[in-house]
């Protein structure tokens, strides 16, 4: 039985050495990353190694990729090669509070070429939970693709779990919000911020994280019964329906968690940090306030070092961290 899959791109970050804007950086470090890279590398460092359906080019870029995974434990059953394309390619830009923005170097990359039924119905029929996120829908064949996954993952009753992950300047000629809300009508569990929720036309654009209550309903709303808003250094608010498998009453519950203080090096990642700890706890059976306490500890650890995956925890590293949170 295989316990959780994940999908979608891996690329390469080019973090730069220092802060300031993209036109003002001179040296990059190469990070891999993709957001559903980091999570499959974030559950693999807690001990969950899951499947990962990833499409990697061929060269120098994609072998980097391919060891990284393989190093991390990843499972490599779904990690094809690519000989017709390159791998994407992305510079970050840091600014003083370690938010950033991206350039993406993605045009017919081999990520955006996954295809439709890569992954078999007998692999899903053993898959306890499927997690994908938004940049493969902004392309063909990758968006068909992502679909018929999560669509017969759903038939297959495993638990759908997505991250919009909004970059709405990667969908041209195709309506994000559009994407997005056929994404929220097959997924079980979604994992967003203000900011995604903003771009995918839940949230009108003033809303921020201070409206997470509200914008968790929005999102139980449209479909899937957990909605997972992360708040930055201020946490998260989760929301499950009564027919959430963590949910043991006949009401909607809603769990808030602080988030843990750290020195904050880089965010990237964060989100997919969370994602990790978050599927890892809901997928052992943990209550949903502990989930929630737990993925903010994985996702506060992995904002300490540069590059997405970094400073991604192990167990016994969340555990201290949690640790040295209380005892102060
Ligand atoms: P990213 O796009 O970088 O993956 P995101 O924008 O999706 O991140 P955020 O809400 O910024 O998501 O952060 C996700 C989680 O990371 C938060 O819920 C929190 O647990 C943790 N986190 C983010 N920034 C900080 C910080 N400065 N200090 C501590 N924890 C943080």
């Amino acid at each position: 039985m295989t316990r959780l899959l994940v999908a979608g791109e891996t690329l390469i970050d080019f973090v730069p050495e220092g802060h300031g804007a993209l036109d003002a950086v001179e040296t990059f470090h190469r990070r891999a990353g993709g957001a559903p890279a980091n999570v499959a590398v974030g559950l693999a460092r807690l001990g969950e190694p899951p499947l990962f359906w990833t499409r990697l080019g061929e060269g120098p870029f994609g072998d980097y990729l391919a060891r990284t995974l393989a190093d991390e434990g990843v499972r490599e059953g779904l990690i094809e090669r690519d000989p017709d394309a390159d791998t994407t390619l992305v510079f970050v830009s840091l600014d003083p509070d370690a938010d950033r923005a991206f350039s993406f170097h993605r045009n017919g990359t081999a990520d955006t070429r996954m295809r439709p039924g890569a992954v078999d119905d007998d692999t899903l029929a053993g898959t306890e939970w499927v997690h994908a996120g938004g940049v493969v829908l902004a392309d063909e064949p990758s968006r068909t693709a992502t679909f018929d996954l999560l669509s017969r993952a759903n038939a297959a009753d495993a638990v759908v779990s997505f991250d919009p992950n909004a970059r709405p300047e990667l969908f041209e000629g195709t309506d994000f919000a559009d994407v997005c809300r056929r994404a929220f009508a097959l997924s079980d569990v979604v994992k967003a911020t203000a900011e995604d929720l903003v771009a995918a036309g839940i949230a009108g654009p003033g809303a921020d994280d201070g409206d997470a209550a509200e914008l968790a309903r929005a999102v139980c709303d449209r479909g899937p019964h957990t909605a997972l808003l992360t708040r930055g250094p201020d946490g998260a608010l989760a929301r499950a329906t009564p027919d959430a498998p963590w949910n043991p009453t006949d009401e909607p519950l809603v769990a808030e968690h602080g988030g843990y203080p750290v020195d904050p090096v880089d965010t990237t990642g964060a989100g997919d940090a969370f994602t990790a700890g978050a599927l890892a706890a809901l997928s052992a059976g943990d209550p949903l306030s502990e989930a929630l306490a737990f993925a903010n500890a994985v996702a506060a650890r992995s904002t300490t070092a540069k590059g997405a995956m970094t400073a991604l925890p192990t167990r016994s590293e969340v555990r201290s961290l949690r640790e040295a949170h209380e005892a102060t």
